[in-house]
């Protein structure tokens, strides 16, 4: 999948909208991203998670483990795609462990996907499930790394494995008092509030 055809399937899902955007965190952002949109429509779930395995199969994973809830479908079909299991970590009391009796083995190569990379918190809470766990973390993936050192080309803080994203898209941010959108005068809208053009 060329990065053409994944920002075409972004765009007609829904899950990438261009314009001016306040976010939950309040700041604003001219684009704003839902990977759900996507991987609602089992077809593209199942081919992206096709096109992440393909790039992380030399890694010889043998689990996948996602954190939840954003990273559990794409998970997934990773797993699904590499023939190997797919588990998931969740939040108790706020700090990410397995529950429902998921575990990782000493001799499990652990490759951690997520969705979305942002800033690469979840993934590295993610590795560290895993290897407290006693496992070895071979890898890293999401769908998109939109983390802000993505244009210096390097790998996301603390990341210290190979990484693997299907599509780098820098989204940048800004404080209210600072947006050259709204220096412009351009409107902003606060996104699942109506239909946007794109
Ligand atoms: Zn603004």
């Amino acid at each position: 999948m060329t990065r053409d055809e994944l920002l075409d399937l972004y765009r007609s899902s829904g899950a990438l909208l261009e314009g001016h955007f306040r976010l939950t965190s309040g700041l604003h952002s001219p684009g704003y991203l839902q990977c759900a949109l996507v991987l609602q429509h089992p077809q593209h779930a199942e081919a992206l998670g096709r096109a992440i395995a393909e790039r992380t199969r030399d890694l010889r994973p043998t689990v996948v483990l996602s954190p939840a809830l954003g990273g559990v479908v794409i998970g997934q079909e990773v797993a699904r795609a590499l023939g190997v299991r797919a588990i998931f970590a969740e939040r108790q009391d706020g700090a990410l462990m397995l529950r429902r009796g998921f575990v990782v083995g000493e001799n499990d190569r652990v490759l951690v996907v997520e969705d979305v990379l942002t800033t690469g918190g979840s993934t590295r809470e993610t590795m560290e499930v895993a290897r407290a766990a006693g496992g070895q973390v071979v890898g890293a993936a999401s769908i998109v790394n939109r983390s802000p050192s993505t244009s210096s080309g390097q790998p996301p803080g603390g990341v210290d494995v190979p990484y693997v994203a299907l599509l780098e898209l820098a989204l940048p941010v800004y404080e209210p008092g600072k947006c050259p959108l709204c220096a412009q005068g351009m409107p902003v809208v606060k996104p699942g509030s109506r239909p946007a053009a794109v």
